[in-house]
């Protein structure tokens, strides 16, 4: 027998079940003391430690099924992992089962319609290696290692979002299985309220087994870094300020608060320019003329390249998110910069920590607030602050560092977040507040497919009446 965790407290699973499952399943079903079994629960976030009772490493939409129903039959509580990259560790259930996607690979691109069929267990490495081969991209993470599935129903930034919208702006289609065991397709003409939720709304609706994007013809972006001394910090956000919000869509900036590698305190300008490179050249003129940047990083290179320059800084291990959009008239005055200069007083308890400025608006803020359920279209920047790559020992202080400085950051930011960013102790109103004026017709289609709250380890849409 083995006891597992469910929605309302445990159970007892019989061997007979378990080996029935199993039998069912196309893909294994991995339990706690099986070869793979830690593999299988270790996400990129280090900090959690969760052990799901049983591990279904689905290898299809049968499978996805199959487990689903098993785990209503039984009641137990369950988790969905695509990517394994959420920073929350939603991916991971103590005592549950843990409905695995990430052996779900399949890519398939139609170079003729310009289209991507993609399964959940895809990372962004995956998406960008199918799809560059035909000369094709969408906005997807900048981070390789991440999951398109989760990314993708939360929002989805990345470089090309001020050309080409968000990822889910670029999803026409997906095949979702719903709490009851159904798969439906959604899509603007079929179950179109669903196809509204699952962009932005996150997995409170179902398990997504395939999404269909559209792509759109790139090869050559120029893009990389200039990196400052921190003591040209204040030049360098004031042109940021300056510059960002009448750059072209084709011009994505963001800024970087962070230690470089010989411990000095630096501050980067990170860009891509995926137009004409001159174009590009020309926007980026100012940036250099700033000083004596460290580095010139900045030089014409494959989209695949971008898209892998900042793995290494990120690498898996204990990580702490702490988020939130910027307010653009409160961040104009000098305490905005003085405030954030204080407190990104690097080196910070662990080098990897940083505070990053991401420039938004462009294509992604000029899609309906109400045609998706990614409801800040207009926000005009975005600040995260990330704690990582420290020791258990220093757990203590690089979260004080970035709940001290998100704190500061307070009065210049809107009270909203992007969902995909909040990290594991954003409470029922940052929840909330991330889904914004979309909330309440969210909670409608969680009634609809989701009554009983099955998908509830997410950025949690609560149906009415509450079910705990
Ligand atoms: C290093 C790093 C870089 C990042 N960069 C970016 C970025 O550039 N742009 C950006 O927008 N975000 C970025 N993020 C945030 C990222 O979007 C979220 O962490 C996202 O949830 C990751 O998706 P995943 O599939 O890897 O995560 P997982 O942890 O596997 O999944 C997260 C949640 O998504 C849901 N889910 C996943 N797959 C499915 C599915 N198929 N069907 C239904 N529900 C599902 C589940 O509720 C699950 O708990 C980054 C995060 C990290 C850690």
């Amino acid at each position: 027998m083995l006891r597992a965790t469910t929605l309302s407290g445990f159970v007892e699973l019989q061997e007979r079940a378990i080996s029935d499952l199993r039998k069912r399943l196309s893909g294994p079903l991995v339990v706690c003391g099986d070869a793979g079994y830690d593999e299988a629960r270790t996400i990129w976030n280090r900090m959690i430690d969760r052990r799901p009772a049983l591990i279904a490493r689905c290898a299809g939409t049968d499978d996805v099924v199959t487990a689903l129903r098993f785990a209503r039959e039984h009641g137990l509580l369950i988790s969905v992992r695509g990517g394994g990259h959420n920073v929350t560790g939603n991916a991971v259930c103590d005592g549950g089962l843990m409905i695995d996607l990430s052996p779900m690979k399949s890519a398939h691109v139609d170079p003729r319609r310009r289209r991507m069929t993609a399964e959940p267990g895809l990372t962004w490495k995956d998406f960008d290696t199918a799809t560059l081969r035909h000369g094709l991209a969408t906005t997807g993470g900048i981070v390789s290692s991440t999951g398109v599935a989760g990314l993708t129903l939360g929002g989805g930034h990345g470089w090309l979002m001020r050309k080409h919208g968000l990822a889910c702006d670029n999803v026409s289609a997906v095949d979702v299985v719903v709490a009851d065991g159904r798969c439906l397709r959604a899509s603007a003409d079929e179950n179109p309220e669903l196809f509204w939720g699952v962009r932005g709304g996150g997995g409170n609706f179902g398990i997504v087994t395939s999404f269909e994007f559209q792509l759109h013809p790139l090869t050559t972006v120029l893009a990389g870094f200039l990196l400052f001394p921190r003591s040209q910090a204040r030049d360098v956000v004031d042109l940021f300020r300056e510059q960002a919000p009448r750059a072209p869509d084709d011009l994505t900036l963001g800024v970087l608060f962070t230690t470089w590698h010989d411990g000095r305190p630096v501050m980067a300008v990170v860009l891509c320019h995926s137009g004409a490179i001159e174009d590009g050249e020309r926007l980026v003129q100012p940036f250099r003329e700033l000083g004596t940047p460290i580095i010139d990083a900045v030089r014409p290179m494959a989209y695949a390249e971008l898209q892998t320059m900042f793995d290494a800084t990120n690498p898996p291990g204990a990580w702490y998110y702490k988020t939130g959009y910027l307010d653009g008239a409160a961040m104009e005055g000098d305490r905005f910069v003085e405030t954030l200069l204080q407190h990104c007083d690097f080196p910070s308890p662990s080098p990897l920590s940083r505070v990053y400025i991401e420039h938004l608006g462009g294509a992604m803020g000029r899609v309906a607030p109400d045609a998706t359920a990614f409801v800040h279209r207009k926000a005009p920047f975005d600040l995260i602050v990330i704690a990582g790559g420290f020791e258990a020992s220093a757990t203590e202080a690089n979260i004080g560092w970035a709940r001290d400085t998100s704190a500061a950051m307070r009065p210049f930011m809107s009270g909203a977040a992007y969902v995909n960013y909040l990290g594991a102790d954003a409470g029922a109103d940052a929840v909330k507040a991330a889904y914004g004026p979309a909330y309440d017709r969210l909670v409608k289609l969680k009634d609809t497919y989701d009554p009983e709250n099955v998908f509830r380890l997410n950025q949690n849409i609560r149906p009415e009446p509450l079910i705990l």
